[in-house]
């Protein structure tokens, strides 16, 4: 394959995976990112075995899993106690499947240092791309505080739902959420290997993930998460932080602990997303993968997994296809369907979960939540949890791992001293 020289707008999880991949198969990369010193906002997510499967073929999965903490289910549990989520990863059939949640920055700094150690990739911070320019030597890109770039064969859009090359509306929804990453104590009534939920109707709903340990801190974290609609923020922030924790203890007495080592509002970060799929993901000398092609609510974990699929899914298109825009046709086509079906799949379940609506929630616990016990709405829940509704991995010629070496690469590297979560 012929060298390409490749911009790539956006250091997340997208546009570091697709540096990587294409940078191993010999291209120039620059990576090109608005923040001034690397470095992610926000707390925790879950990586799901698709988005394993991809760090996995990348050589990343055990760091990630060190770093990180094993989930081995998702439970909700509605405010008058009962069950109404059970979602455990055993379900799948694959032996000894696990998710991991992990904080954002650890998942940053496992990808950006690959990044640095790989040749051939060039980062530049504080360059906020602004649009790009298009001529018969390549597409130049167009910054908010620089002069133009030299053009480049390719540009890849990995900048986030919020992307400048998407002009259509972002579709954001009225809920978004509360986050804070908070130290985990000896003690904690948490079950340490579960994301544990709980809602009142579907207005209401709090959450634990446990995300592993950080280089900077000092033990294990977990990402908590409070519901709000962005029209309540407003009130949120005029209300005495203790009695919106007393709020919160109503729906979850068991948050006491964790609740108080939240002194400040400034430890809770407000984030809101966008349902919205790019029209043409595809353009002469660009494409956009990750959150700039799709984005959802994260109420299915999903997005930095299919950003993961999106940036390998690219490298496989540019060594197989003829033509770039061969490259790049085969790069979406192979996406295509995936991205479809949980856009979908995503807009009908997030009202389950976040509305001011009192039908959907009993539809939830009376109808949906007996169902998914049984076989086989307990697999499909689970492969809808895992990211594999609709065979994702096999086009693009991914396997789950072995999830027994990686538990047992885990278990050597805790005997041999290096830090756990
Ligand atoms: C609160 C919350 C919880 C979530 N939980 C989960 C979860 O559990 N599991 C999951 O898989 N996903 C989750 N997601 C979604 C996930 O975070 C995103 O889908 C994922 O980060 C998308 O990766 P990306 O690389 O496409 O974009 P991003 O992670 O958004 O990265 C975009 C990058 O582009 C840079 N950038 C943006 N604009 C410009 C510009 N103009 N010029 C230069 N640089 C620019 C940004 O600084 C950033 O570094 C969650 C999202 C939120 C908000």
């Amino acid at each position: 394959m012929e060298p390409l020289s490749i911009a790539i707008i956006g250091c997340g999880p997208a546009g570091l995976a697709a540096a990587l991949l294409l940078a191993r198969q010999g291209h120039g990369v620059h990576i090109f990112d608005q923040f001034v010193s690397p470095g992610p906002v926000g707390s925790g997510l879950m990586i799901q075995p698709s988005g394993l499967a991809v760090l996995d073929a990348l050589g990343l999965a055990g760091e990630v899993l060190r770093r990180g903490a094993r989930i081995d289910a998702l439970q909700g549990i509605e405010e008058h106690g009962r069950t109404v989520l059970d979602a455990p990863y055993d379900a799948l059939g694959h032996r000894g499947a696990f998710g991991i949640g992990i904080h954002r920055a650890s998942l940053f700094a496992v990808l950006l240092e690959a990044a640095e150690r790989q040749e051939g990739i060039t980062l530049h911070a504080d360059h906020a791309v602004t649009g790009s320019t298009l001529s018969p030597e390549g597409r130049r890109l167009v910054f908010a505080k620089a002069d133009p770039s030299p053009p480049f064969d390719l540009v890849v859009d990995a900048s986030g739902w919020r992307t400048h090359f998407d002009p259509a509306p972002k579709g954001i929804l009225p809920f978004g959420a509360l986050w804070a990453s908070l130290p985990l104590e000896p003690g904690d009534p948490f079950a340490g290997n579960l994301l544990e939920q709980r809602y009142r109707r579907a207005a209401q709903m709090a959450g634990v993930l446990p995300i592993g340990t950080r280089a900077a801190a000092s033990g294990p974290e977990v990402a908590f998460f409070w519901s709000l609609k962005a029209d309540d923020y407003a009130a949120w922030a005029d209300t005495p932080l203790e009695a919106w924790k007393s709020e919160v203890l109503r729906l979850w007495p068991d948050l006491a602990g964790l609740l108080a080592r939240i002194t400040s509002r400034g430890q809770l970060t407000f984030a809101r997303y966008a349902h919205r799929t790019h029209p043409a993901p595809v353009g002469e000398r660009m494409i956009a993968i990750g959150d700039a092609w799709h984005s959802a609510s994260p109420q299915l974990g999903q997005g930095a997994n299919m950003a993961l699929l999106d940036a390998w899914s690219l490298a496989r298109g540019l060594a197989e296809g003829r033509t770039l825009a061969e490259k790049l046709r085969l790069a979406t086509s192979w996406r295509r369907d995936h991205v479809w079906l949980y856009q979908g799949v995503t807009r009908l379940f997030t009202p389950l979960y976040q509305s001011d609506s009192r039908v959907l929630p009993a539809v939830r616990d009376r109808v949906l939540a007996p169902l998914s016990r049984n076989w086989p709405a307990r697999g499909i829940q689970a492969q809808l949890m895992s990211g594999l509704f609709g065979f994702p991995l096999a086009p693009l010629g991914l396997a789950l791992p072995d999830y027994d070496a990686l538990s047992a690469s885990l278990i050597s590297a805790s005997a041999s001293g290096a830090p756990q979560s």
